[in-house]
């Protein structure tokens, strides 16, 4: 399970639609929320758009994963979808906050590998809110507010990358993932490898 979280704006999504777009191994947890689609946005690709009444029935019968409210919307990881990838063996992408990160690690903290994503400065992320264009300025506003809040969390997670360049930030994530793959705990066929490498004759 790799959480990926930072504040809005901090380049987070585009590492994480570049991670998905060169790793076929990766599945990302698409979110439930009752947030409004922005414009860029695909019902069913980036989240599932739903009403306040179906998140409240999807929370009330434990049919997400973890839930938070952030900036005024509520957000969920559905159960489902994730826990069938998980036990096919398969790694999850979490596109998440601080808050829902605390949850799947008070759950199950041996599969999660987490990840904290920092803008360069509060200036810069500003910009970067305002060029993405799709926000109007309060809400921008509120987000700016919540990123120092979101930061102060920074020391929950196992991993932080500074993005002040989008490529070399891609690349530190990349590397994360492949050795965080290589982990002897997190490869249950080497056993059955080595057994065979120890069998093998020398010649
Ligand atoms: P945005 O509205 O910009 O898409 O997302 C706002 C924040 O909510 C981001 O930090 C994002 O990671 C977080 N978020 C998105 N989906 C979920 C979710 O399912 N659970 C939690 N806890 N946070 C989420």
């Amino acid at each position: 399970m790799l959480v990926l979280s930072s504040p809005s704006g901090a380049g987070k999504s585009t590492i994480a639609r570049t991670l998905l777009e060169h790793d076929a191994d990766l599945k990302l947890s698409i979110s439930v929320t009752t947030r409004q689609r922005r414009g860029s946005e695909i019902d069913g690709v980036h989240y599932r758009f739903v009403s306040e009444s179906e998140f409240a029935r999807m929370r009330d019968t434990d049919a997400l994963l973890e839930w938070a409210e952030v900036h005024g919307n509520f957000y969920g990881t559905p159960r489902e979808p994730a826990e069938i990838a998980l036990a096919a063996g398969r790694d999850m992408l979490f596109d998440i906050d601080w808050q829902g990160a605390q949850q799947l690690l008070d759950k199950m903290a041996a599969d999660v590998v987490s990840i904290f994503i920092l803008p360069p400065s509060l200036g810069e992320l500003r910009s970067r809110l305002k060029r993405r264009a799709e926000d109007t300025d309060e809400v921008i506003e509120r987000r700016l507010a919540n990123a120092c809040e979101e930061i102060r969390h920074w020391m929950d997670y196992d991993f932080v990358v500074v993005n002040d360049d989008l490529d070399q930030a891609y690349s530190s994530v990349k590397a994360i993932v492949q050795a965080e793959r290589l982990r002897r705990d997190r490869r249950p066929g080497l056993f059955d490898f080595v057994s065979g490498l120890l069998e093998e004759k020398p010649s």
